[in-house]
């Protein structure tokens, strides 16, 4: 359990076999988010008909609503949300530090002010791994301390140190509950340290000092700071993260941010924009992105993306899916959401396909440059 199998390489980009209590990933793979305990407007079936391998759920919100002892009681979440396949649940630090009702960051943990009531909760680094216990999901992330994007750098040192605190309280906890069936759950680390190459690098050696670990997670990028600093973070890290555990870069997954991250030695991404987009009608296609809305599009019979292969694109045009949107039918909402899930999850599928025969670098340069060149629809 918790196996990571490297299956070929191509330069810096990896594909890999991670097993895991509910099933296998085959990265590089892209993870749709589920924040309620659902991928926002879909119905599991459609989720692993796109061929998501892996759901997240978010810490946060499940327990302030149900709670993770109404989750718990009625089978944790997989049972209660009917997905059969793994899962991960992000620690809540994310959401707790991006919120508007944040109150106080002290040594013992986090008051915020829940958005549902206006009442004031705490997270610890302890009940971030109880909640997440309670959740039952493959993968439980540890509590970090989240720094805005380009922190100076007495900021982002003093975030990293106290991740580095809270991590080792993490473990303690989760080591504690997992006692009992060590086999059903692991915890992944996160490597914090804004965009200093320096902090990142102790914020990984004091990681790995407190392992061995099954998977170890990038965090506190894509956060706001230029895409080239992101890439240098990476790049910097990729030679000295270990080889046999899987790296998931948190929250990133634009198109093009998934191929630059696959290419620095990333396996594992989620982001909720693929979803999002979908709602307000955005869709990624390998000829650009479109906007359902266009005028242009009336008429049209085509394929939403002629290249795909999802469910929307192999049988609704282009014409019929503005419609849906133009008179705010829910289904158009869902087919969007739904062929953009599946754009993310098959670039995935693609890059591990040319890693594993050696094309990866010059197909993803290629991908990339037609992207980018191709603008918007
Ligand atoms: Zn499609």
């Amino acid at each position: 359990m918790f196996d990571f199998t490297l299956n070929g390489t191509h330069v810096l980009a990896r594909a890999g076999t991670l097993v895991l209590p509910h099933g296998v990933v085959r990265t590089p793979a892209f993870m749709p988010v589920g924040t309620h305990g659902t991928v926002r407007g879909l119905h599991p079936a459609e989720v692993e008909r796109a061929g998501a391998q892996i759901v997240l759920g978010n810490t946060y919100h499940l327990h302030l609503r149900p709670g993770e002892e109404v989750v718990r009681a009625l089978g944790g979440l997989h049972r209660f949300s009917t997905w059969p396949g793994p899962m991960l649940t992000d620690s809540g630090g994310f959401q707790v530090f991006s919120l508007e009702g944040l109150r106080t960051v002290e040594e013992e943990g986090v008051e915020f002010q829940s958005h549902i009531d206006g009442g004031l909760r705490t997270i610890t680094p302890e009940s971030s791994m109880e909640i997440q216990w309670a959740l039952g999901a493959d993968i439980a992330m540890a509590f970090d301390h989240v720094v805005p994007a380009q922190s100076d750098y007495a900021h982002a040192e003093e975030g990293m140190e106290r991740t580095l605190r809270w991590l080792e309280r993490c473990r303690q906890r989760h080591t504690e509950l997992t006692q009992t069936s060590p086999r059903t759950q692991t915890l992944w680390p996160i490597i914090q340290g804004g965009t200093h190459a320096d902090l990142r690098r102790r914020s990984l050696e004091g990681t790995l000092e407190r392992g061995p670990w099954s998977g170890i997670a990038v965090g506190g990028l894509s956060v706001g700071e230029p895409k080239p600093v992101m890439h240098r973070v990476l790049e910097e890290l990729a030679p000295v993260l270990p080889a046999p555990v899987p790296r998931y870069l948190m929250g990133v997954g634009f198109p093009d941010d998934l191929l630059e991250g696959i290419a620095r030695g990333v396996d594992l991404f989620d982001c909720v924009a693929a979803t999002r987009n979908g709602r307000h009608g955005s869709a990624w296609t390998s000829q650009g992105k479109v906007n359902i809305r266009s005028a242009g599009l009336k008429s049209s019979d085509q394929p939403l993306d002629p290249a795909c292969d999802c469910e929307t694109c192999v049988r609704f045009s282009r014409g019929y899916l503005r419609h849906l949107f133009m008179a705010e039918e829910m289904l158009g909402l869902r087919l969007v959401s739904i062929h953009n899930i599946r754009f993310l999850i098959r670039l995935g599928e693609q890059a591990r396909e040319t890693i594993l025969n050696g094309t990866f670098d010059r197909w993803s340069r290629d991908w990339l440059e037609r992207y980018h060149r191709r603008g918007d629809l």
